[in-house]
């Protein structure tokens, strides 16, 4: 099953649209002003993949202010394509909706074995943590 471009992808609130257009010296482009994603016609199945990500990646950092290099957002883009790409039911899983019983705004801190669940980011060592003040 071949998929199409998304037409539109919805990032942060915000409605882009996706064209395929050729281009010259890019192989994608990300225009902020007009919510416009540009992707060249000329390209294999992963590297289009891969790129529409990148440039959702760009919408996002100018959506968030996070001031990512372009190899930030390479790096990103490229790792989350084969992270999603990997792992298929990881993508199930977290669009998944919650189980019957389970619904937004009930008490969901108890899992199905009746036991607490961890907080984010503290049952394991190495967790990322988040670094609001600190810049390098
Ligand atoms: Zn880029």
């Amino acid at each position: 099953m071949a998929a199409e471009l998304p037409k539109t992808l919805r990032i942060v609130g915000k409605t882009y649209d996706s064209v395929k257009v050729p281009l010259i010296d890019d192989c994608g482009l990300c225009e902020d002003h007009t919510q416009q994603i540009k992707i060249d016609t000329k390209m294999g199945h992963d590297l289009e993949r891969d790129t529409l990500l990148h440039e959702a990646i760009h919408a996002i950092d100018y959506c968030m202010q996070l001031s990512m290099s372009e190899k930030q957002v390479n790096g990103m883009g490229t790792a989350l394509y084969a992270l999603l790409n990997d792992n298929p039911e990881l993508i199930k899983y977290l669009i998944a909706k919650p189980r019957k019983g389970k619904t937004n705004g009930q008490d969901t801190s108890m899992d199905s074995q009746g036991g607490k669940k961890p907080k984010r980011g503290t049952q394991r060592q190495g967790a990322r943590k988040l670094q609001r003040s600190k810049s390098r």
